[in-house]
């Protein structure tokens, strides 16, 4: 199926998918074949591919009143997606309407509240469900969970509760007694109106680097507080022609062909982020050039340099980033913030700015996801619980020991500096699916991953990601969880992930039938 969506406007789309949607369990239905959580692409691709598969008993809950998860929580100014749209949207959902080569969030935003309605998810969403636990019965074979509008059970619960949902706060010393406005980019205050203000920006990352430059025209002075400063190569950035477009409509194939071409070439990247950071020397080369070409102070030059290889954070893409940091009305402070105070933020510089508002580009949460500690399994305890070190471990980012018949999306090891999330959403929910039918083919009450198979596999992934710019390259990020391992990113190709995720492997699991006689092996 083709998804036509129209461009819309900076803010996000229609929110009309939400219109026709449930907002509570009759008591009759309070069981389900399966419950999804979140409707980012992960849950709503779930909902879809459980759908083609025949699965219709599927519920799905979303916290907030609309699909979109962090397309529709993320809507600062300047956000767009730094992956080009052709990839960066569902295979069996190309978009002929994309407006530009990167799509703005708004456009994702409605591209993700179309392909919900017209692939007939609207009427399994639950808005307004926030899951506040989910336990693993072990007696009944079931996941109990429980919301804000009571509980319901499943055989089988999928969670795309995405990595990136959970704003991270910085602690500041005295930013409690701060009297200004301060707000996260991911919940940003449209209402409060910029104009001519002294706004203080924390943080250099992905989110910050976009809308640092919407909004410093506006503001009367921008304080950006930068801790570490990113590698940025241009973004080639620019409106699908008429031509285009109407190519992709009659044409689908050629959407195909661009997007493999998308793809291949940004896997071209893979060797030197995991073997041989040596080879990351050309987009190196290419960064160093960007900024000698956008910046000509060589002070400030200095101050944006990174010290660390390029690809061991995420490299960032942007053509205005810099030339707003060279502005009259911008200073980049490099000290760090000694002390917030009512109207003010003293720099470890000792001199005290004025500031009328804080804006945090801080980031997320992404090793410490909240929904890992609601998450309860057999023996109780939660997944960020489950492992001795505090380390998170999946099978193939999706499958946990003592955690039944749950399917993890985009967890430990799925994510990617380098490409298409969706991409390795795809790759899961192929194995989901095909475990599913395994399940119903055998008459199998239970799915479980077993302890060894989950420690082969980790220490494999551990291992390969030990040469990786990741992990040498000299950098702090948010890829290493509290332990220095690398819980985030896939350590090889996609295309790696996507076949050997495509069928479902028994004999990696404990496998309980109906009648619950456990058996060790698929066999
Ligand atoms: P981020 O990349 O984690 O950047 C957070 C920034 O805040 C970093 O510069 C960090 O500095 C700084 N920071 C964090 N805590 C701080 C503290 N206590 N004091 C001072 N500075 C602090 O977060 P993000 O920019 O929101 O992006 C997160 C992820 O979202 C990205 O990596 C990307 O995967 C995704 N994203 C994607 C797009 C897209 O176009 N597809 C756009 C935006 C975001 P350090 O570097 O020193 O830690």
């Amino acid at each position: 199926m083709t998804i036509d969506v129209d461009p819309v406007s900076d803010r996000g789309g229609d929110a009309t998918a939400g219109g026709t949607a449930r907002r509570g369990p009759g008591p009759r239905d309070r069981h389900h074949r399966v419950v999804v959580i979140g409707t980012g692409f992960a849950g709503i691709g779930a909902a879809i591919r459980l759908r083609q598969a025949g699965i219709h008993d599927v519920v799905v809950l979303e916290r907030a009143d609309d699909v979109g998860g962090t397309w529709r929580d993320n809507h600062y100014p300047g956000c767009q997606c730094d992956v080009p749209s052709n990839l960066y949207s569902f295979s069996f959902a190309p978009n002929p309407a994309w407006s530009r080569t990167f799509a703005p969030q708004g456009e994702i935003w409605a591209y993700l509240q179309t392909v919900t309605r017209d692939f007939g998810v609207t009427p399994h969403i639950r808005f307004g469900h926030e899951v506040l636990e989910a336990r693993w019965d072990d007696t009944a074979s079931v996941w109990r969970i429980r919301t804000n509008h009571g509980e319901i059970s499943a055989d089988v619960v999928i969670s795309g509760h995405g990595g990136l949902s959970e704003p991270a706060y910085p602690e500041l010393p005295g930013l409690d007694t701060f009297a200004g406005a301060a707000f996260h980019s991911a919940d940003w205050h449209h209402d409060h109106d910029l104009a001519g203000e002294r706004v203080a920006v924390i943080g250099t990352g992905a989110s910050a680097i976009q809308f640092v430059p919407a909004i410093q025209p506006r503001v009367g002075h921008l304080d950006l507080y930068q801790r570490t400063p990113p590698w940025i190569v241009p973004r080639p950035d620019r409106p699908f022609t008429d031509r285009e477009k109407r190519l992709y409509r009659s044409w689908p194939l050629a959407q195909k062909l661009n997007r493999l071409g998308v793809y291949l070439g940004r896997e071209l990247l893979v060797p030197g982020l995991v073997n041989k950071p040596a080879l990351m020397k050309l987009p190196e080369r290419l960064a160093r050039e960007h900024l000698r070409r956008q910046v000509a102070d060589p002070e400030l030059r200095a101050k944006l340099t990174p010290h660390f290889q390029i690809g061991c954070k995420r490299i960032l893409l942007s053509n205005d980033y810099y030339p707003s940091l060279t502005q009259p009305n911008v200073d980049v402070l490099t000290d760090g913030v000694a002390e917030v105070r009512p109207h003010s933020i003293v720099g470890r510089d000792g001199v005290e700015r004025p500031t009328d508002t804080i804006i945090y580009g801080t980031g997320f949460k992404v090793t410490d996801h909240p929904v890992m500690h609601r998450l309860i399994g057999r023996n109780g305890r939660s997944i960020a619980e489950h492992s001795a070190d505090g380390s998170l471990r999946a099978y193939y980012g999706t499958t946990v020991p003592d955690f039944p018949n749950l399917f993890l999306m985009t967890g430990p090891n799925t994510g990617l500096g380098h490409n298409s999330i969706v991409f390795m959403i795809e790759s899961q929910l192929n194995y989901v699916v095909d475990c599913l039918r395994t399940m119903d083919e055998r008459g199998l009450a239970t799915v479980e991953v077993r302890t060894d198979a989950v420690a082969t596999f980790d220490e494999e992934i551990q291992r390969r990601l030990q040469t990786s710019v990741w992990n040498t390259g000299g950098c702090a990020s948010w890829y290493l969880d509290a332990n220095g391992r690398n819980t985030t990113l896939w350590p090889g190709f996609t295309w790696e992930f996507r076949r050997r995720t495509r069928r479902f492997d028994p004999e990696a699991y404990t496998l309980t039938p109906a009648r619950r006689a456990a058996v060790t092996t698929g066999a």
